[in-house]
């Protein structure tokens, strides 16, 4: 018999990690701090529609799909009029680049062809200026990083969002290097209900399989006990300090940047953009990072115009510190410069994550490329190790498990 692990944490990164765990025979509990499980990920049923307090989709994979199929959770696909995605230079834009600058941008492509890696300790800035040339990084790279990273080009570490193997920051695939499998439907998917119907899925499913979940418990690390930390970096960081006092000093130094995310509801009119949503410069005349056209999206989520922005970020923090009525008028405002008129809000929902993201920066790319080994009885899965995105995280849980059985 295994000896059984703790997981520390029952948002995905502790949910799926305890998943793949238990998939492979090894015995587990979980220990979280909250009420509930699921950690960001958030849904609520409103009168007016579905509202999401972190991610409303997540990338699809063959594994993903395995998963939902095991554990009874549908995924929808997005709808055929969520395929238009929009970049904002003045209005909401297909391409937001010049011919010119568009001719400028595929001859740096094609002169770097096969070069196009980033190396260590350069920013997606200096990257995309070298390669793609300054009015893509504006008009096109930022928004488009900035909307997964909340932050900056010049901020930014272009290896770890663009070469990550090359950082050697990927745990050993099990497969070796057999190719993923591909899932039956590519692209963003979510569960029919919303992403706390995959959360309570997983939850369900491992008590059924006999695993205990204890909510309202704030865990310490147990000396010597097999643990997996599946929290933010601030909260592994807290963990660790008596147990891996040098890996604990190096991720106190992990920033986590602070966002809000606010759904609307209108009345839909013609003047509204259909499709999958808007990327924002920074510093614009509009104050987000983008805003995702719910209603489009994914079937059933409002009968409404249903619009989620996202603001905040590392050139917009003190977004969190807005109150009520400031925010009203900031999201009345952004949507009227969105459809080029005023329209009746006839509701709003906001969360605001004074912590919410890993900023993926320089210091970040240091930090993790120079983390001092973990004691053998524990292990890390969270956002800040590399992968932002839930399909990633579910890669790593995956592969965090699969060391552990095979251990
Ligand atoms: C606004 C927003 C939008 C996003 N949109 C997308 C998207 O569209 N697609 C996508 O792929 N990703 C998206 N992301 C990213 C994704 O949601 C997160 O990276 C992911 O949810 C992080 O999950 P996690 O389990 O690692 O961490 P968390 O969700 O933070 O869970 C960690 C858990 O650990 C618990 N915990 C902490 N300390 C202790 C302790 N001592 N004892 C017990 N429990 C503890 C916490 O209470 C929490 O429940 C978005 C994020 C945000 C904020």
């Amino acid at each position: 018999m295994k000896r059984e692990i703790t997981i520390i944490g029952a948002g995905i990164s502790g949910l799926t990690t305890a998943y793949f765990l238990v998939k492979a025979g090894v015995p587990v509990r979980v220990l979280e701090k909250q009420s509930r499980v699921g950690g960001l990920l958030g849904t609520q049923q409103t009168p007016h529609g579905l509202v999401e307090t972190a991610a409303n989709g997540l990338i699809n994979t063959a594994r993903l799909e395995a998963l939902c199929a095991d554990i009874g959770v549908t995924l929808l696909s997005l709808q055929p009029q969520s395929r238009s995605r929009y970049f904002w230079r003045d209005h909401p834009r297909r391409w937001p680049l010049t011919v010119g600058e568009s001719v400028r941008m595929t001859a740096g492509l094609v002169r770097h062809l096969g070069h196009w890696r980033p190396v260590a300790g350069e920013t997606l800035d200096g990257w995309g200026t070298r390669l793609l040339g300054a009015a893509a990084v504006q008009h096109a790279l930022t928004p488009a990083m900035g909307g997964i990273y909340a932050s900056d080009a010049d901020q930014l570490s272009a290896s770890l969002i663009f070469n990550r193997k090359g950082l050697g920051l990927e745990p050993a695939n099990p497969n070796g290097n057999a190719k993923p499998a591909k899932p039956a439907r590519r692209g963003t998917v979510s569960p029919k209900g919303g992403m706390q119907e995959l959360m309570d899925g997983l939850s369900n499913y491992l008590r059924q399989q006999g695993v205990s979940i204890e909510l309202n418990r704030g865990a310490q690390l147990e000396r010597d006990a097999p643990t997996v930390i599946c929290t933010s970096a601030a909260h592994a960081a807290e963990l660790l300090s008596n147990h891996a006092p040098e890996v604990s000093q190096a991720l106190r130094q992990v920033e986590l940047l602070p966002i809000v995310t606010a759904t609307c509801f209108y009345e839909h009119s013609p003047r509204q953009p259909q499709g999958f949503g808007c990327l924002f410069p920074r510093h614009g005349e509009i104050r987000a990072l983008g805003v995702l056209f719910n209603d489009c999206l994914f079937e059933g989520r409002s009968a409404l115009r249903s619009e989620n922005w996202i603001l905040g970020g590392a050139s917009d923090r003190e977004v969190v510190h807005l109150s009520d009525a400031e925010l009203e008028t900031t999201l009345r405002r952004n949507h009227a410069l969105l459809v080029g008129a005023e329209e009746p809000l006839l509701s709003y929902h906001v969360t605001r994550w004074p912590q919410a993201l890993p900023h993926y920066t320089l210091a970040l790319e240091r930090v993790l490329t120079t983390l001092p080994p973990l004691p053998k009885h524990l292990a890390l899965v969270g956002n800040y190790l590399g992968q932002i995105g839930l399909a990633k995280i579910i890669e790593r849980a995956y592969r965090v498990a699969s060391q552990i059985a095979d251990a």
